[in-house]
């Protein structure tokens, strides 16, 4: 899975400071999505590229993205990529 950290880098999830922070995928998770689906029905913690650790609500709102998870994926996606 030599792509999946680039792949697994998705804006994802609320929390109570109004940020969508991005979350990647653990390494015995298929893919992203799955993951949060999984931390959304059973209640488990995520934690985000920026340290942030919270546990996903069902709230459709879109809140702007955490700047420092965006950070941290394009410091990932560098590594990774070219
Ligand atoms: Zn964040």
């Amino acid at each position: 899975m030599s792509t999946a950290t680039e792949a697994t880098v998705a804006p994802v999830g609320q929390d109570t400071s109004a940020l969508t922070h991005i979350v990647n995928c653990p390494d015995d998770k298929d893919n992203t999505e799955a993951w949060i689906t999984e931390a959304r029905v059973f209640g488990l913690e995520l934690t985000a590229l920026c340290g942030h650790r919270w546990v996903p609500t069902r709230d459709p709102i879109r809140h702007p993205t955490c700047p420092e998870c965006v950070d941290a994926a394009n410091i990932i996606i560098a590594e990774v990529g070219a």
